[in-house]
């Protein structure tokens, strides 16, 4: 990517009302059959065009064909029986009721393979696909099976693994595994979280990216984002370790959050994805808020590997807040590599 500053979001986009009730979490589709398919691969097709219309450089697919970041993936699986639910603390932070792991964990099939290619063919910008994190995934389920979070994750990271591979071969540039649960669970993390997270990505060619977050900005979370204190240091314990590792992109969380800015220096080397878009509010930032944020980052990013982005997804806020911010996102980016433009041709002079 030749672009300084390639904008990008996270994943999700709230989707069109018609196709799913908007400004909610897993909320059920609307349409039925082949009206659900040709209405999911609408709304995808919609979700391009805006983030193109508003100036975004890599391209996601919205998650319009998918209920729910972690769960649409769970559901394709086989040794898990879906209608047998039991409530989990998911994060440590809120109940949830989820699928239970009754047998071996296998991938019959391709699950966004073939929305993967629609996407694929509907711009010649580079594409970004999110998946879940083996870590996030177990965090999700309740395991009458295997009995180990770590054995699970392991059997998730080699699923994973065949999934990103065929999403590579259809064309898709950047893979990102969404690993929420690395802000929680700081020993698994370092015993294995990032070792499943490494297994996932194995034998790779297009470049990786891991999304480290605070969460949505639903109640659960800010509740819990209250009991964090002054300063947000959970990354300090994930950082060094993905500066080591063979993971491309650090997607994490920063405009309006808590986190100490110098820890990004922890992973210097590493192309950032960064939080320059609230997604806990529906105001939409200014270009200037954002561009304050990216310059900010500058002292502890390399101009060549920023890549301004969202907090989180933007799933559950309203259509066009989201679509306000996908513009504020690539106004206040322009901004900055104008200004970066200009130091360069000072320096040339
Ligand atoms: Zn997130």
């Amino acid at each position: 990517m030749s672009t300084l500053l390639p904008t990008s979001i996270v994943g999700s986009l709230p989707k069109p009302s018609w196709l799913a009730e908007p400004e909610r979490l897993w909320s059920p589709w609307l349409l039925e059959g082949d009206a659900l398919v040709e209405g999911k691969q609408d709304a995808l097709r919609s979700a391009v065009h805006e983030q193109e219309r508003h100036g975004i450089d890599i391209v996601s697919d919205g998650e319009q064909t998918r209920q729910h970041f972690v769960t649409t993936f769970i559901e394709h699986l086989d040794g898990i029986d879906q209608e047998r639910k039991e409530t989990v603390r998911i994060r440590d932070r809120y109940d949830a009721a989820v699928p239970t792991v009754v047998g071996a964990v296998s991938r019959p099939e391709s699950v966004f393979v073939e929305d993967a290619r629609f996407l694929r063919a509907q711009t010649d910008r580079p594409i970004k696909w999110a998946l879940p994190g083996p870590m996030t995934m177990i965090d999700t389920l309740s395991d009458q099976h295997y009995k180990s979070r770590e054995k699970l994750a392991w059997e998730f990271a080699t699923i994973l693994n065949q999934e990103a591979r065929e999403l590579q071969d259809a064309g898709v540039d950047v893979i990102q595994f969404d690993e929420p649960a690395f802000t929680v669970f700081h020993d698994e993390v370092q015993d294995w979280g990032v070792a499943a997270l490494e297994r996932a990505a194995e034998g790779l060619t297009a470049e990786t990216a891991v999304h480290i977050c605070y969460g949505y900005g639903i109640e659960a979370n800010n509740r819990w984002k209250e009991t964090l204190g002054a300063e947000w240091r959970q990354y300090e314990q994930s950082f060094p370790l993905l500066q080591q590792s063979s993971i491309d992109i650090v997607s994490l969380e920063c405009i309006h959050s808590h986190v100490p800015l110098d820890l990004v220096e922890l992973i210097r080397g590493k192309k950032v994805m960064l939080g320059a878009i609230d997604v806990a509010t529906e105001q939409v930032e200014t270009p200037e808020e954002v561009a304050a944020v990216l310059r900010r980052a500058l002292d502890h990013v390399d101009a060549d590997k920023l890549i301004p982005s969202t907090n989180c997804g933007m799933a559950p806020l309203a259509r066009s807040a989201a679509l306000g911010k996908l513009g504020a996102l690539s106004a206040g980016a322009a901004i900055v590599r104008n200004e970066l433009a200009e130091v360069s041709a000072s320096l040339v002079r």
